[in-house]
Formats: structure tokens, C-alpha cells, sequence
């Protein structure tokens, strides 16, 4: 038997869909819409075209946006004085800095401008400190991490007990899925580049989620019978094709429930980030 596909764009279309609804009725009562200020440095395809994703699903809920687009040659500090306007201005709910930035671009410091408040992407420390000690409902959760929790809640797969590998320990993507994981009773265990023998742990996992950015990383003989798979890579090869971390053919074979890339973690992250701004624009009005 082939794996269940575990399809996140559907999911993501449902979930933007009820968030519009939602967001229709709080506009109606409030007169105000919740608004993001998007910052993209340079001219990054792939950045580009993520924005682009987010700005479809923003329009789609009936959320505003902005755009302020810098050069690839902007500084550290001007960033930081935009955001510092930024953080003060009420008519925006939520601040996004589009990652990557250029390379002279000091990122940790351009995230810690951020206000917490308006962290909708929730990588400032504030946010991230507060994932570790488990108030996730109180603060802005990662978006991608977040959107893989939604997807396994959506298809009833528990995570409470299973032995779960998260391959990435990146602080946007495999350490904060890692935490939130373990923050729901799974045990956990987070491998890296300078981790001895993948295959010891990959096999033994009941799921197991790969953000590594290697086309084919994980094949069918690495995983145990029936595991549940979470495809979190995306990359595009020279001609434009998109791949993941997974050798699609070999997984689905022997999977319980994979995602598919294009089409399954990438759409809940957007979605996970219209639901940051609306959780943020709610604790304004
Ligand atoms: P990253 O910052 O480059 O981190 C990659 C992680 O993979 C690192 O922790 C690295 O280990 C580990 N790694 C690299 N080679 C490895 C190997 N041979 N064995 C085991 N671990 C290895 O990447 P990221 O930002 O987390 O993103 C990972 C992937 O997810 C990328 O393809 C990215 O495009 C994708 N992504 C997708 C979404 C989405 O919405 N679908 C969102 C964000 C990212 P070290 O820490 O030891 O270097």
C-alpha cells in the first residue's frame, strides 16, 4: 500500500477560508483590518516569489499589507531604524523580514528589532524563549513548525508518546519543531550535519521530520515500515524544478502518510502566518 498523501495545500485553502470568514465578521464590528509590513532586501527569485505566496493568501482573508523593499546593498542599522518606525506605527499588526537578507545584513539583530508584539514570523528570542517554556498560546509560534503541527492534528496523527526525528536544527524550522513537539509529550530526537549514523535514529522513528535543503536526502531504506513522513525542504534546481528532502517514490512506498512537495508543509506555512497577524490584530481591537 502506498502512503496517504497528507495534503497541505487543501488544508491551508480550508483554514484561509475560515479565517476570512472570521476576519469578516471582526471587520465589520471593528471598521479596522489587520495589516502587515513586509520588508524584502534585494531581488531573490525565491524570495520574491514567497512574498508573493503570502500577499495572495493576505488578499484572499482580507488582510492589508505592505510592501518596503530595499537594495541588496541596504545596511544593518537602516533596517532596523525602518523597523524601529515600524514597531511604532499602530496602523501595522505585524512586521515580516523576508529571510534571507544580504550577506553584509546582520540578521540576528534585525529580528530583534522586531517587536515582540508584532512577530508574527515568532523568531524574535522573546518568542522563541516563551516556545521553550511552553506558552505557545500566548506568543506568535514559528510559522513553518506551526503549520506541521496543524497538519499532523489535522490527520489525527499524535505525536503524545511516538518517538519523532527532526532532521534540521535550524532557529526557524527543526529547533523550534523540536521544542514544540516535545512540548506535546513526543519524544524527541534532533539530528544534524555532525550527527553520527542518520540511519540509527531515522529508522527507529514512528515520525520524522526533514528540514535539511537536500534533494533526496532521505530514502526508502532509511525509514522504519509505515512511518510518518514530513517533507519540510524546498529547493529548485537550475532548471526551476522544485524538490524537498524526500526521495518521494521510495517514501511513499513504505510510508504511513507523507506530505508532498510542492504541496504540503509550504501552504501551511503561509496560512500559519495570516493566523499569527489575525491573532495579533485581535489583541489590538
Ligand atoms: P538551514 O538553516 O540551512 O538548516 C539546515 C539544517 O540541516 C542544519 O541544521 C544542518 O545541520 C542540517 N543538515 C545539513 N546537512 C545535513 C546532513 N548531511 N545530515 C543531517 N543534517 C544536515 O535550513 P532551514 O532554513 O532550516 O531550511 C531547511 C529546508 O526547509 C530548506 O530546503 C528550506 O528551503 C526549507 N524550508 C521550507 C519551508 C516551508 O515552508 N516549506 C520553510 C522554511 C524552510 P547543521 O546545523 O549542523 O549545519
Amino acid at each position: 500500500m502506498l502512503a496517504e498523501i497528507l495534503d497541505g495545500k487543501a488544508l491551508s485553502e480550508e483554514n484561509l477560508l475560515l479565517m476570512k470568514e472570521e476576519l469578516f465578521e471582526l471587520i465589520k464590528t471593528t471598521n479596522k483590518r489587520p495589516k502587515l509590513a513586509i520588508i524584502l532586501v534585494g531581488d531573490n527569485a525565491s524570495s520574491i516569489a514567497y512574498v508573493e505566496k503570502k500577499k495572495q493568501a493576505l488578499d484572499l482573508v482580507g488582510c492589508e499589507y505592505q510592501e518596503f523593499l530595499f537594495g541588496k546593498n541596504v545596511s544593518t542599522d537602516e533596517l532596523i531604524l525602518k523597523i524601529e518606525d515600524l514597531n511604532n506605527d499602530n496602523q501595522f499588526h505585524g512586521i515580516l523580514v523576508q529571510l534571507p537578507l544580504a550577506p553584509q545584513i546582520i540578521e540576528e539583530d534585525v529580528i530583534h528589532a522586531i517587536s515582540p508584539e508584532k512577530d508574527v514570523d515568532g523568531f524574535t528570542s522573546y518568542n522563541m524563549g516563551n516556545l521553550v517554556l511552553g506558552k505557545e498560546s500566548e506568543i506568535y509560534p514559528p510559522c513553518t513548525p506551526l503549520g506541521v503541527i496543524k497538519l499532523l492534528e489535522h490527520y489525527e496523527i499524535s505525536v503524545e508518546g511516538k518517538e519523532i526525528v527532526v532532521i534540521g536544527r535550524s532557529h526557524i524550522v527543526g529547533k523550534p519543531l523540536a521544542i514544540m513537539l516535545s512540548n506535546r509529550n513526543a519524544t524527541v530526537t534532533l539530528c544534524h550535519s555532525k550527527t553520527k549514523n542518520i540511519s540509527f535514529h531515522t529508522i527507529r522513528a514512528d515520525i520524522l521530520c526533514v528540514a535539511v535543503g537536500k534533494k533526496d536526502f532521505l530514502k526508502g531504506e532509511m525509514i522504519k515500515k509505515d512511518a510518518v513522513v514530513i517533507d519540510v525542504g524546498f529547493s529548485r534546481d537550475e532548471n526551476g524544478s522544485i524538490s524537498g528532502d524526500v526521495n518521494f517514490e521510495e517514501v511513499l512506498k513504505k510510508a504511513s502518510y507523507l506530505t508532498p512537495v510542492p504541496g504540503g508543509v509550504g501552504p501551511m506555512t503561509v496560512s500559519c502566518l495570516v493566523e499569527n497577524l489575525i491573532k495579533a490584530f485581535k489583541k489590538t481591537i
